[in-house]
């Protein structure tokens, strides 16, 4: 890319290659789409929080966007924030490939530890490594962060008894929602949503302990969203592993540029109708073992796509933005605007 004519013109700013650190291509794509989001990048450029004291991550996490934002370099390494993370979780330090949701995962779970406020009640840690945990664990309202204001969810389960009717409701939080693949060949994000969000029907190992029966009975279960993220991530299922069966699913799978519609799947009560643009894609090419990962994200200052392959950083057109290796889709319900660097903070 020619930057010759002005450094620090803003069309160039958040155009930063990350370094493969060998196999570390699952890091960089998520952190690319993570760059991409406008209100997060301004928290972390603004120097506006205050990690607690096992804060490492959310430190180095901004350094990196400070680096990839206003610093003049075509390219840079996450090292600093890869030995961090490394050091609580060590899988991510060695220089094998790993599943780029789950790191999204730890990353967004540690930032939101680092940089939570408690608001009454005791802090109580999240679950680690699952997509979702049980609501009841956090006190509800008890926590929240910049991470939990932009990327939590709330999951509503009627669970209802088929034996005596009795319905009881669960809720549940969520930064992502893992979708499953309806079809082998080809098929929509709204029929991967169409069958998350149907009703199940729980028996045999999964039956509920029904306190009207007092024994264990079926029951029917449907989710819905009982509070809609302002941003919303979902997980393609592609790694299909039943027992030491492993696939990958290379579903073509459609997915809208704009105006995705959630609003079926919002609890009536709280419907509000959002409407969400897709801001960013992590692609995963190959098979389940090795494979490639990389990101496609919209640009907030020119709003245009970008491939970003490690170091590389290419210019595509929205129409390339659709391909079959999409494994992580990024949605916000708001358009991002330049993430300005608030010289107060
Ligand atoms: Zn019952």
């Amino acid at each position: 890319m020619d930057r010759s004519d002005d450094e620090t013109n803003p069309q160039y700013q958040g155009l930063t290659g990350l370094r493969n650190l060998g196999n570390t291509c699952y890091m960089n794509a998520v952190i690319q789409c993570l760059c991409s989001v406008s209100p997060l990048v301004e928290y972390f450029l603004s120097g506006r929080y205050t990690a607690s004291e096992d804060g490492e991550i959310a430190t180095a996490f901004a350094y990196l966007m400070n680096d990839m934002w206003l610093g003049d370099f075509d390219c840079v390494s996450p090292e600093v924030f890869r030995l961090v993370i490394g050091e609580r979780y060590p899988a991510f330090i060695k220089k094998t490939q790993q599943d780029a949701q789950e790191f999204l995962i730890y990353v967004l779970n540690e930032l939101h530890e680092a940089l939570k406020k408690v608001s009454h009640g005791t802090s109580r840690r999240r679950n680690q490594g699952t997509s979702s945990s049980v609501w009841e664990s956090r006190g509800c309202v008890g926590e929240s962060s910049i991470i939990t204001r932009l990327f939590e969810g709330h999951l509503s389960y009627d669970i209802m008894c088929l034996e005596c009717q009795t319905t009881t409701y669960k809720n549940e939080i969520f930064t992502v929602l893992s979708l499953p693949i309806p079809y082998e060949t080809e098929c929509s994000l709204e029929e991967c949503l169409e069958c998350f969000f149907q009703q199940d029907i729980l028996t045999w190992n999964n039956q509920i302990n029904c306190s009207c029966c007092g024994i264990k009975t079926d029951a029917a279960v449907r989710a819905s969203i009982a509070k809609a993220p302002k941003i919303v991530i979902f997980h393609l299922k592609r790694f299909d592993c039943q027992g030491s069966y492993k696939k990958k699913l290379k579903t073509d799978i459609y997915y809208p540029l704009n105006n995705l519609d959630l609003s079926s799947y919002i609890y009536p009560l709280f419907r509000k109708n959002p409407k969400y643009s897709l801001f960013a894609v992590v692609n995963h090419f190959g098979d389940l073992d090795g494979g490639h990962y990389t990101a496609y994200c919209k640009h907030p200052p020119t709003q245009s796509w970008y491939n970003f392959d490690d170091s590389q950083i290419s210019e595509i057109p929205d129409p390339s933005v659709q391909t079959s290796a999409a494994y992580l889709l990024f949605y916000s319900s708001q358009t991002f605007s330049v993430p300005v660097k608030n010289q107060n903070g």
